[in-house]
């Protein structure tokens, strides 16, 4: 149980799956090629973060899912189009954010489901 509070505080730090300790954003949005700990290079092959658009595709449907049923909640006679819309708008700011982490959650279910080994 508290590998895996261990694992979701790796997450939310964004650190290396392997060692839990050497960042994997640089800064911004700029990924290091392998983490400054442990050597584990994150980007395992061409076109390695495909699958985290699938991540990213669920993350963003729950944020604007919840934004949705806020705004339908705030304003129940407003048109679904308008709520839509204002929903896109007040996810806006958390995209930089789901795009990140989306990638981290990937990187952490490929080293589960096929981990590399260590040279
Ligand atoms: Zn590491």
């Amino acid at each position: 149980m508290a590998q895996i509070w261990k694992r979701l505080r790796g997450i939310w730090r964004k650190r290396c799956p392997r060692c839990l300790d050497g960042p994997i954003y640089e800064h911004g949005s700029k990924m290091n090629a392998r983490c400054p700990v442990c050597d584990l290079m994150f980007e395992r092959e061409l076109g390695y973060f495909l699958g985290a658009m699938y991540v990213s595709y669920a993350l963003a449907a729950m944020f604007l899912g919840t934004f949705m049923l806020v705004v339908y909640s705030l304003f129940p006679e407003l048109d679904l189009g308008y709520t839509v819309l204002i929903a896109g708008a007040l996810f806006l700011p958390f995209v930089p954010a789901v795009t990140r982490y989306a990638r981290v959650i990937w990187i952490y279910f490929d080293q589960w489901a096929w981990p590399e080994r260590k040279q």
